[in-house]
């Protein structure tokens, strides 16, 4: 099992299963609301994905017809998105407490890239969304 935090430490949650695929995420709208060059999220099955503090200071926000982005309220730290109805949540993986194995595989929405940012790993980079 895995816990995180928000930074204030207001809210707190488990991920009670296994972590799905992992991604650097370059599009503009994590590079906003991470404020940083890309967002690392890691995909996790909705029913496993538990907040067990804090639930009433957590906001989400529609960032596109499709994504909901979910946020501490008081100290602004992301801890997860939705896209859709699918039964899956991408965690933000900065706010992980546990210690990880690996990191993301995988460079998304590399076209999107901050152009002050050069990658500079071996891992396989796709222009936007892969496949499946
Ligand atoms: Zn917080
Ligand atoms: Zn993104």
């Amino acid at each position: 099992m895995h816990t995180g935090s928000c930074l204030c430490g207001t809210v707190k949650f488990e991920i009670r299963g296994e972590l799905g695929p992992a991604f650097f995420c370059h599009c503009s709208r994590c590079r906003k609301a991470s404020g940083s060059a890309f967002a690392s999220n890691v995909v996790v099955a909705e029913r496993d994905f538990v907040i067990v503090e804090g639930e009433p200071s957590l906001r989400s926000f529609q960032s596109s017809p499709e994504m909901r982005r979910t946020f501490c309220s008081n100290c602004g730290s992301p801890i997860m998105s939705q896209r859709g109805n699918l039964p899956q949540v991408r965690v933000r993986m900065g706010t992980l407490d546990t210690p990880l194995r690996r990191g993301p595989g995988d460079h998304i929405f590399v076209a999107s890239k901050a152009d002050w940012f050069e990658i500079h790993d071996n891992l396989p980079q796709h222009a936007d969304r892969p496949q499946g």
